[in-house]
């Protein structure tokens, strides 16, 4: 249930409705914006008749039933969209935000390198795995704590914020130490006690979908996180399983990127390398994103991709992400269907209009 306090509540009414809300069996979330308030009352096994009854309590406005299993990720308990802050970067404000780097930290060249270059591109967070979740246990896992160290480095020597992947519960506390940003990886999304873990870390957390979740299992796994206390979510759309298994690598939902937007107040990004798993697919499928919403884009870059430990094929090289980059701000094609000039004089053929040219 959201209890939504009316404009003008006192301070006393509002503490009365957390009181009642916790009387009532229910752990209250207070959201507070510039005139009202929203108390989300979540948990089961509460009096939920007497939650109703609160509509009459002073102060209140109105009580009604969040209409999702997922409460406090939904839009109806927070009136505002919720901004997620990595070091000094906004995710969810006015401006797009652009992650990119490698798909693993190889090297210390190979990270500075490509770090300095999408930094000059306009990308405000640094990518870049140091343990790897792969589908075979013979590929390449990440120079783990190696990777870390030099993450660290580069970040300190750019001033640019860091996000890796955390695969495991054992791992939080270490790479929290190193980077701004913990990734949860597709593979690990309904990995329900690291979501746990992460909730009491002190770190955003960037929650890929899985390939094969509903945007119902995603915002549920989203839940997890917020419900446990770690307000600071972003959601990232990397593709998902379908039918299409040979030309692309994923398909990149991008409806449901709109459609998250509207279900809750969490950012949303998308990641086009994942999501179509093609080098020549990522520029447009990045400005269809932005044209569809998405709050920002998560894109893998390497010097050589060639040579790259992982993900080498959906990698962009450094002039191709700089390109990439420049033609973000390029506008959509314009709407037209009127007919130039320089197509001709119209005539009539049988009923139709045709073009002399
Ligand atoms: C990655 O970001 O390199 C990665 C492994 O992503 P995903 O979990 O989306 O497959
Ligand atoms: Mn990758």
């Amino acid at each position: 249930m959201v209890i939504n306090m009316a404009p003008g509540y006192s301070e006393e009414q509002l503490q009365h409705i957390i009181d009642r809300v916790k009387e009532c069996g229910f752990q209250p979330h207070v959201t507070r914006g510039t005139e009202r308030a929203i108390v989300a009352a979540v948990g089961s096994g509460g009096v939920r008749t007497a939650l109703e009854a609160l509509a009459a309590a002073p102060g209140v406005d109105s009580v009604v039933p969040i209409a999702h299993p997922f409460k406090l990720v939904s839009r109806q308990t927070r009136g505002e969209r919720t901004r997620v802050m990595v070091g000094d970067v906004c995710i969810g404000g006015e401006e797009a935000v652009v992650m990119a780097g490698p798909c693993s930290v190889e090297s210390r060249e190979q990270l500075f390198t490509t770090a300095q270059a999408v930094k000059a591109a306009g990308a405000s967070i640094l990518r870049g795995g140091a343990y790897k979740p792969r589908t075979s246990p013979y590929d390449f896992q990440g120079l783990g704590i190696e990777a870390l160290k030099l993450l660290r480095q580069v970040r300190k020597e750019l001033g640019m914020p860091v996000v890796t992947e955390v695969m495991s519960t054992a791992d939080i506390e270490l790479i929290s130490e190193h980077a701004d940003m913990l990734q949860v990886g597709a593979r690990n999304m309904q990995n329900y006690d690291l979501l746990r873990q992460l909730a009491k870390a002190k770190k955003p957390v960037l929650l890929k979908r899985g390939p094969s979740a509903t945007v119902k299992e995603w915002l549920l796994a989203a839940e997890y996180l917020l419900a446990g206390g770690n307000q600071d979510v972003v959601l990232c759309e990397r593709g998902i399983k379908s039918f299409e298994t040979e030309m692309t690598r994923n398909t990149l939902d991008l409806a449901a990127v709109a459609l998250v937007r509207e279900l809750s107040h969490l950012p949303v990004i998308a990641d086009p390398s994942h999501g179509t798993g093609r080098r020549d697919l990522i520029a447009p499928a990045s400005r269809a994103a932005l044209a569809i919403g998405a709050d920002g884009l998560i894109i893998e870059v390497h010097p050589c991709p060639e040579r790259a430990l992982s993900d080498g094929a959906q990698s962009l090289n450094l002039n191709e992400f700089e390109r990439l980059m420049k033609g973000l701000n390029a506008p959509i094609r314009p709407i037209g269907g009127a007919v130039s000039s320089a197509m001709g004089d119209k005539q009539k053929v049988n009923g139709h209009s045709v073009y002399s040219v």
